[in-house]
């Protein structure tokens, strides 16, 4: 019933005491992989809530191609909309100095081949879907093809990022667009109507003013504003001891996305989705740290 449409990445990590300068060598810590994306982790964490839940993405036909799509079916998700081949899958390369800082090269492979031709000859499955929830971490204009084909009454969910100038078309289908602070300042910014000074309930008035229906911006520890029409509501976070925000925004897209396709208010699916993403930031990890419904339930 959920489709996510969007990028299945592998996240290659070592620790390095300092980073390499040009045409230096060190050496670094055991490798790390991870299965990451924000399409797959979307898709991982609605699934892992107990979601009906659908990925349309590409993968190279390699080795972690193949991680990523058993990762995928391992949580729980439809993977035939999976597209593989055109690329190699793709990933990300990711340093970490002592102090936890990152240095992270992306080479988007596969992602950057995930075409609107591919989402025309997908069209069955997203008529099929009562939500769909996409990021742009592949193409835009393959993201703009997706909206063109929803159900009537189907719902889109856009998370913009990473953040760029979004055209009309694209902003009027999105209820919810969801940002965080960075992301409503790039779309404010890009739609030329400056970016919306300090307060997050001005961001979302303004973010209203370009199309969508409704929007939510999170706010990390202070939680999140909902927005439609000309109301504008706060939903508080739930405190936690944070480790790790790693995967939160994709774990309460995702917990949102699915929450409106059992038809409950977007304000209820946006108290949800903040009690999903407190869970995650209290654990290690992106798909690692997504909770169950029960996990939830209890916290
Ligand atoms: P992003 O990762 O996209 O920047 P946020 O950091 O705003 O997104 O996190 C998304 C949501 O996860 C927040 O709206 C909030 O509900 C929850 N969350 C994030 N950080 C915390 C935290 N430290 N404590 C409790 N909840 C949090």
């Amino acid at each position: 019933d959920l489709l996510v449409v969007g990028s299945a990445n592998v996240d290659l990590v070592v620790g390095v005491e300092r980073r390499p300068g040009a045409g230096e060598t060190v050496l670094g810590s055991d490798l790390a992989v991870h299965p990451g994306g924000k399409g797959a982790n979307q898709a991982v964490a609605a699934a892992r809530l107990g979601a009906r839940t659908a990925l349309l993405a590409r993968v190279g036909d390699d080795a972690y191609g193949r991680l990523l799509l058993d990762s995928q079916r391992a949580a729980g998700v439809d993977t035939a909309g999976v597209l593989v081949g055109g690329a190699p899958t793709g990933v990300a390369l990711i340093t970490v100095d002592p102090s936890g800082d990152n240095s992270i090269v992306v080479s988007p492979g596969a992602n950057g081949r995930l075409t609107p031709e591919d989402v025309r000859a997908s069209a069955a499955l997203v008529r099929a879907s009562r939500v769909v929830s996409a990021q742009l971490e592949v193409p835009l204009e393959t993201v703009v093809e997706t909206v063109r084909h929803l159900p009537a009454g189907g719902r889109f969910v856009l998370n913009p990022s990473p953040p760029q100038p979004l055209p009309r078309e694209l902003l009027q289908a999105c209820d919810p667009l969801i940002v965080n602070e960075h992301e409503a300042h790039v779309i404010l910014g890009g739609a030329g109507g400056g970016t919306g000074g300090a307060d997050p309930g001005e961001w979302a008035r303004g973010l209203i003013a370009l199309g969508p229906r409704s929007v939510v911006v999170t706010l990390g520890a202070e939680g999140a504003l909902v927005a439609s029409g000309d109301k504008v509501d706060r939903v508080p976070s739930v405190k936690v001891d944070a480790v790790d925000t790693t995967g939160a925004g994709d774990a309460f897209t995702a917990a949102l996305a699915w929450r409106l396709g059992t038809g409950v208010p977007l304000a209820d699916a946006a108290a949800y989705a903040a009690r999903v993403g407190a869970v995650a930031v209290t654990r290690r990890g992106a798909q690692d740290s997504f909770p169950t419904a029960a996990e939830v339930d209890a916290l």
